[in-house]
């Protein structure tokens, strides 16, 4: 691996990043002092035991939380110089999210929950736009479920509307926090593959957090973190074969 990646090729960027929460008044620290770099178009899982820090990292990734100390940027973009304003804006753009519980709303079917980031938008759900989304939940294998409700759906299906929710913006990165630890092992698997594929046709980058072991098969690289401090970073090319 060379030493230096170029600018357009990294998505995020963290140095010295740290997040310390405050618990009744009790600083509690999650993250410490974390060096990052995230590719364009890789798939990378965040691993660790839980309380290690894994959430929290995404939601700095995510920009719905900021650091403590430490610089993160996104595309170039020294998130620290932008208002929460200016992150929303970006976040609505840019970025996809997969959840554990997939956070699907329950009134609306699947077509609408796919294109509610659009909504958000305000973008107008055209002849054109329709296609598209079809064609996506096609891509994830629900093409006869678009008028059904999340309720009516098992929770493989109900994760695969998620990751077409995610994709719908044409995001530059999907961020998925235990997106199996719902999941039975079969089905996870089968999630696993279905976002890996469809992100790299989509050109995004994923970062999975887990302490799943099997996602480690199913991405580029392995980020261990243990009490908010990377421990080690794994990639594809030394992993055994
Ligand atoms: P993981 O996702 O790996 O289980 P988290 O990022 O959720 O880990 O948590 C890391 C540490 O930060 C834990 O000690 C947790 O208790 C603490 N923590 C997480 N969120 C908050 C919060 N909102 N307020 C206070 N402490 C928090
Ligand atoms: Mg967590």
């Amino acid at each position: 691996m060379s030493a230096t990646v170029s600018d357009a090729e990294i998505v995020f960027r963290l140095t010295g990043v740290s997040k310390t929460y405050a618990m009744h008044k009790i600083p509690v620290p999650a993250l410490r002092d974390i060096d990052l770099t995230i590719r364009r178009g890789e798939a990378i899982a965040v691993v660790g035991p839980s309380g290690s820090g894994k959430s929290t990292l995404l939601h700095l990734l995510a920009t719905v939380d900021r650091p403590s100390a430490g610089a993160l940027w996104f595309r170039g973009r020294d998130l620290g110089k932008l208002n929460d304003d200016q992150l929303a804006e970006l976040r609505s753009r840019q970025i996809g999210f997969v959840f554990q519980s997939y956070n699907l709303i329950p009134v609306l079917e699947v077509f609408e929950n796919v294109v509610y980031p659009l909504r958000i938008q305000r973008r107008k759900i055209d002849r054109s736009r329709r296609e598209r989304v079809m064609a996506l939940l096609d891509e994830v294998g629900l093409a006869g479920c678009a008028s059904r409700r999340p309720g009516e759906l098992s929770g493989g299906q109900r994760q695969r509307v998620a990751v077409a929710r995610a994709l719908v913006i044409d995001p530059a990165v999907i961020l998925a926090d235990e997106p199996t630890a719902s999941l039975d092992t079969a089905t996870g698997a089968r999630i696993l593959t279905l976002m890996r594929d469809a992100c790299a046709r989509h050109a995004a980058t994923l970062v999975i957090s887990t302490h799943d072991p099997q996602v480690l098969t199913f991405t580029n690289r392995q980020v261990h973190i243990r009490d908010g401090r990377i421990e080690a970073i794994q990639a594809e090319a030394e992993a055994p074969a």
